[in-house]
């Protein structure tokens, strides 16, 4: 029995490895989610054979309960949704992480009559007391970061979804009263060693502790900033269910953890390249530190076109690159885009998609709008790959991007997305902007992009506007 389990944990790991290699690409994305759901499935069903396992009418119950709720879940939200999905999900797991590590410690402190050994010890006595306190000072650590990760994670899926401000929160002695938190979490683990007696006060004190800091840490982060730290919350939620693993010797929770954690190291650091920044000053909240930029004053006027003059400009043209970003998302654009798309390549127009690595509300958000309209992968560019090509574009058609175009970021060290990689759109020939409105992107600041001599302003729903668009291009 003990080797076949062993087996199922191998296929379980073997098919996390090959979900996440599917994952990469767009065209094997929905079979590596398959293989990965299949592999979490077989895991699962693994542990519920481990010898000794109690309580299988509440581990079954839970199961049943949790697969209830992620099938409702995961049928009614909106793909603009997904970050804060992803985010709940992630604080979730880093709670299970949490409780598990805390009912293990109570059980060593009392069950196991840890307690008295460490007391007997003076926590520093014997080889094997050596042992213990690493054992006791790992599930401690483990209970902290799955806390932070708890908190942080639902405070940063409130910011996403509008529950509290999206913009960096702060406070006077904010730094001090964050890093003394972090700190005291450290002499509480200390002092769970040195002073056991005291043992449960300070476990239950370090959970809650680490419940606030997790608040505390997310709050001065804000604006474009959220999706790298939403990652790193992920990697950080891997990196305990890792450490539980290793634990508890479970193979499969310990890969499983360490593919999330790295995963989500590497996803943090890509991040932060494309936006130019480093992780340090991310979590420190220095985006938007100065709050300059946004309140700049534009200079230039905005000029407007009417649907039947973009629809020539566009339909007369060689050469159209589409710069999708979030308001894409919201009007559910991607079939009329792709339609739209059809039609000027059916007149001779080349015409393709610049995507930005942070265009909408999630990584890849672009990517995965326009293959489920079935645009073909070919014209997807990524930054790199379209950015050296803007001087030649005759039109760029903007739908609903706001920050990821933005000038400012090149040009204005006073902003908040100074420094942020950019879609060069100004560089081309003529630009369209499709938007309902003046109004500002995520970081909340002015697009001088919008005032420049080149670009045309066309106000309205995304969905509405390009669908008059096709109509106006038949008709040409
Ligand atoms: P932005 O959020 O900068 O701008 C979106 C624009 O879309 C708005 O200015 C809005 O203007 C317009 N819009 C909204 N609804 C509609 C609609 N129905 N039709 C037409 N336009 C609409 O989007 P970007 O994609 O350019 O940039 C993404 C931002 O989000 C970056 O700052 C990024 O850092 C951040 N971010 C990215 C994440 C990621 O992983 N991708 C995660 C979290 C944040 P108006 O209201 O006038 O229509």
């Amino acid at each position: 029995m003990e080797t076949l389990m062993e087996v199922g944990y191998l296929v379980a790991l073997v098919c996390f490895v090959l979900g996440i290699k599917g994952m990469s690409d767009p065209a094997t994305s929905n079979r590596g989610n398959l293989v990965l759901a299949l592999g979490m499935g077989l895991a699962v069903l693994v542990t519920l054979f481990l010898p000794g396992l109690s309580n299988l009418p509440y581990i079954l119950g839970s199961l049943v309960l949790g697969s209830v709720i992620g099938l409702r879940m995961s049928g009614q939200a909106k793909m603009t949704e997904m970050p804060q999905m992803v985010s709940l999900l992630n604080g979730f797991g880093g709670l299970a992480a949490a409780l598990v590590a805390l009912a293990e410690v109570v059980d060593l402190l009392y069950g196991e009559g840890l307690l008295r050994l460490l007391t007997q010890t003076s926590g520093m006595g014997s080889m094997g007391s050596y042992y213990l306190v690493f054992y006791i000072v790992t599930l401690m650590i483990s209970l902290s970061v799955g806390g932070i990760s708890f908190t942080g994670s639902v405070f940063a899926m409130a910011k996403l979804d509008g529950k509290v401000s999206g913009q960096p929160i702060r406070f006077p002695m904010q730094g001090l009263v964050t890093n003394g938190l972090l700190f005291a979490q450290v002499l509480l683990i200390v002092g769970m060693i040195l002073a056991p007696t005291y043992a449960e006060p300070m476990v239950y004190l370090l959970f809650v502790l680490s419940l606030v800091y997790g608040v505390l840490f997310v709050m001065p982060i804000g604006g474009a900033d959220m999706p790298v730290v939403i990652s790193f919350l992920n990697s950080l939620t891997g990196l305990t269910a890792a450490t539980t693993g290793l634990l508890f010797d479970n193979r499969a929770m310990l890969m499983g953890g360490v593919l999330v954690g790295a995963s989500g190291v590497y996803l943090t650091v890509l991040m932060c390249k494309a936006m130019n920044r480093t992780l340090g000053a991310v979590l420190l909240g220095q985006f938007n530190a100065s709050g300059g930029g946004a309140g700049r004053e534009m200079n230039g006027q905005i000029r407007e076109i009417g649907t039947y003059d973009a629809a020539v400009l566009l339909a007369y043209s060689s050469r159209v690159v589409v710069v999708p970003g979030y308001g894409m998302a919201v009007a559910q654009a991607q079939h009329p885009m792709h339609e739209l798309e059809k039609l000027l390549v059916s007149k001779g127009v080349q015409c393709r998609y610049a995507i930005h690595p942070v265009a909408g509300r999630m990584p890849g958000h672009m990517n995965v709008l326009l293959a489920e309209a079935d645009v073909s992968y070919d014209l997807l560019l990524e930054m790199e790959a379209i950015n050296p090509e803007f001087p030649q574009t005759d039109v760029v058609v903007v739908v609903g991007a706001n920050d990821v175009v933005n000038p400012a970021a090149e040009t204005d060290p006073g902003s908040p997305v100074y420094g942020m990689p950019i879609l060069k759109a100004y560089q081309a020939k003529n630009i369209i902007v499709i938007k309902r409105s003046m109004a500002a992107g995520y970081a909340g600041v002015e697009n001088e992009l919008f005032y420049d001599p080149k670009t045309r302003m066309l106000f309205g729903d995304a969905k509405a506007v390009l669908s008059e668009l096709i109509q106006a291009v038949k008709g040409l």
